[in-house]
């Protein structure tokens, strides 16, 4: 790991960290800037650069449209996250400039991609602070002494998230404790597969949100950009362990390392920390529920099997779905089957004409307790 400022003023620093990881034996090289303000004595992600997540999504098309011409970049890998734009500063013109770490949206042999968004083009984009690391940008200095903090950081403790840091559950979600709002949790396991992306498509149409329980080694790891996706899409992410073991049958220690890994793997690519876990099968123990608890996860179930993965069937999938669909349920799929793919617009269609709302398993039940297990979120209803 090695560091330069990249920004020194009186006023502002900023950090760019150089990490170089070696992981299957293949190295690579990630770049972050992080922005201290010494006015309120706040650090800031670089997308707090950003106005909000307008911004930044505004951004991101931007830097679409200024890598169209570059074959080897994947317009897949672009979305509005906070671990995607976690390098974004000002070259001394004022210009904005965005890197990207080497293999996150080119092959790794295309090395660090970087992109400049004109000083004009960037300026409707920028935060009050934006405009003053902006400034800063511009000055070079070279014996700088940084302004005295106040006693107390200045920060808001009720300030919105950073641009790119995606909330599950946001002002203005329906309120799905009352049978009325008809809210139904569809989730997907497993995943992501090679067909999740149209998965993605059909549930976007519908405005429909869903929750994902990830699978560490080979999907994750085939498909990091979809889960990027999905968390950019405000679907939920939650913990389906690295390998899939039944874990009631490994040791604690196993347990931990299952959970543990694939918490960071998805926070290293979306920055987002998972607090959801579905452990494989079903199959739970006091020993799952113990250290789900200390991981701060709580166990979700399901109270709709599909069998989609026994029945690889659409029409079967799509009407084991209608027949017990109710408000507060819980329905289990899996996106690693085509089949499973071509139900869900079948799914989505009949849920909607019934008047339910699509929502994610946090949207519908609130604050979940870390280590209790849930199969449902029925409204008034008492038992779990
Ligand atoms: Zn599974």
């Amino acid at each position: 790991m090695d560091w330069n400022l990249s920004v020194a003023s009186e006023e502002i620093i900023a950090v760019r960290l150089t990490q170089t990881e070696k992981e299957s034996g293949k190295e690579r090289t990630h770049h972050a800037t992080y922005w201290y303000d010494a006015t309120d004595a706040n650090t800031a992600y670089s997308t707090e650069l950003l106005d909000g997540q307008e911004e930044l999504v505004t951004l991101n098309e931007l830097v679409k449209e200024a890598l169209a011409d570059e074959e080897h970049v994947r317009a897949s890998a672009l979305h509005p996250i906070v671990r995607l734009y976690d390098s974004i500063g000002f070259n001394p013109d004022g210009d904005l400039v965005v890197e990207f770490d080497q293999g996150q949206v080119a092959p790794e042999d295309e090395g660090r991609i970087s992109v400049v968004i004109d000083k004009q083009e960037a300026a409707p984009l920028l935060s009050e602070f934006g405009e003053r690391a902006q400034t800063a940008a511009a000055t070079v200095a070279s014996d700088v002494q940084l302004a005295d903090a106040p006693q107390e950081s200045q920060k808001d403790s009720a300030e919105k998230p950073a641009p790119g840091a995606i909330p599950v559950v946001q002002d203005g979600d329906p309120d799905c404790s009352t049978a009325e709002s008809k809210c139904i949790a569809l989730t997907f396991d497993d995943g992501p597969g090679k067909r999740t992306s149209e998965l993605l498509d059909a549930l976007d149409e519908y405005e429909a949100k869903a929750t994902f329980f990830v699978t560490g080694e080979e999907p994750l790891r085939e498909y990091p950009e979809v889960v990027q996706r999905e968390y950019a899409e405000g679907h939920e992410l939650a913990n389906h362990t690295m390998v899939h073991p039944d874990l009631t049958t490994v040791s604690r220690a196993e347990v931990k390392n299952e959970l543990t890994t694939l918490n960071a793997l998805v926070r290293r690519d979306t920055g987002y920390t998972m607090n959801l876990m579905r452990p494989p099968y079903g199959a739970s123990d006091d020993t799952v529920s113990e250290v789900s608890e200390e991981m701060g996860l709580a166990q979700i179930m399901w109270s709709i099997d599909t069998y989609d993965w026994r029945d690889r069937d659409p029409d079967k999938v799509a009407k084991r779905v209608m027949k017990d669909a109710e408000p507060g349920s819980i329905v289990l799929m899996h996106d690693i089957h085509g089949s499973t793919i071509d139900a869900v617009p079948t799914i989505l269609e009949k849920l909607d004409e019934k008047g339910y709302t699509m929502v994610t398993v946090s949207q519908l039940l609130g604050e979940t307790e870390p280590g209790e297990s849930y199969r449902d979120g029925h409204p008034d209803s008492d038992e779990k």
